[in-house]
């Protein structure tokens, strides 16, 4: 039950004690196995089909004690982007947890296609979905091995499509060993490197339905546009569910769902919230007045 919770938030993580720490790290790591290794599965076209829709009904959960997150309904249609927005310890990532079945609602239920996610079987479950987070796990064996793991089985060749489409293809074939490099947990490579290799493996996966931590695609200030270039591209054709921090990456996302307290208490497009000038639209606008404020002291305006 508590599977996952250390891979899915850093800082969610961070708040278990050591010990607690130690155990989840452990049983996360099943997960992950489960959510990025699939057996030989039908190559999915990457297209959110009519069974990818996703509904949140009358949803609470809690850690243990104060609920987290209360009476959430939402409905994704296959294809749709959504943005979660809000205050830190909104529930945001709690809500994609419960999506991925990290965890699961104590009351309502989420479902797939109209079919409760719990009547899945983990397998299949797995296959619908893509999840890329802060911690992207990097297994300390080649680069070729480390996308593969989006796909087991899967060719030289489409393993370097994949790297292609994700604008990792260039500076692979750049390293000495190129694609048989070997990973040490990462080390020499850039975090946003290290980003669009996850992004690569999500594209092997070719999964309808990515959830994904966008605090991931502040990891290089350099590489930004390169990963953003990348997400786009994945993004193409998929459901999207972003946990959002930078606003104008997701302002043309379908609908911007804003929590706060547990509570959806803001819902619509990036111009329906500002014309509701609530939270988002003030978030917004502080959001603004940092950027142009950071802009302006890098002597561009
Ligand atoms: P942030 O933007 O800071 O990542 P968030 O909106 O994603 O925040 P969550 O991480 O979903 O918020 O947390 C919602 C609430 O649940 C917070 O009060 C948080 O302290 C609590 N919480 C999150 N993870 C756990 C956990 N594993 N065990 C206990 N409480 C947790």
């Amino acid at each position: 039950f508590m599977l996952g919770a250390f891979l899915l938030s850093s800082i969610g993580a961070r708040l278990f004690g050591a010990m607690g720490r130690l155990r989840i790290q452990e049983a996360s790591l099943a997960r992950v196995d489960a959510l990025l290794r699939l057996p030989d599965l039908p190559l999915l076209e990457g297209v959110a089909a009519d069974g990818d829709s996703i509904r949140f009904e009358k949803v609470g959960f809690s850690y243990g004690r104060d609920f987290v997150l209360e009476n959430i309904d939402l409905e994704i249609e296959a294809g749709q982007k959504i943005a979660l927005v809000g205050p830190s310890g909104a529930g945001k990532s709690t809500l994609a947890r419960l999506l991925l079945r990290f965890f699961d609602p104590d009351t309502g239920r989420v479902t797939l296609g109209g079919r409760d996610i719990r009547s899945f079987s983990q397998p299949v479950l797995a296959e619908r979905f893509a999840a890329m987070f802060q911690d992207n796990f990097l297994f300390s064996q080649t680069i070729r091995a480390n996308i593969a793991i989006g796909r087991p089985g899967a060719s030289d060749a489409e393993i370097a499509e994949a790297a292609r489409l994700s604008r990792a293809d260039d500076f692979i074939r750049a390293l000495p060993a190129g694609y048989d490099t070997v990973l040490h947990r990462g080390e020499g490579l850039s975090g946003g490197q290290k980003q669009r290799i996850a992004i690569a493996r999500a594209f092997l996966k070719n999964a309808p339905i990515l959830v994904l931590d966008e605090a991931a695609a502040y990891l290089d200030p350099d590489g930004q546009y390169e990963i953003q270039a990348a997400l786009n591209a994945l993004a193409t054709g998929r459901t999207v569910i972003a946990i959002a921090h930078r606003l104008s990456s997701v302002r043309h996302f379908d609908r911007i769902v804003y929590l706060e307290g547990g509570r959806i208490t803001e819902c619509g497009s990036h111009d329906a919230l500002i014309a509701l000038d609530g939270a988002y639209a003030r978030q917004w606008r502080s959001h603004a007045a940092a950027r142009s404020f950071t802009l302006r002291n890098a002597g561009t305006v």
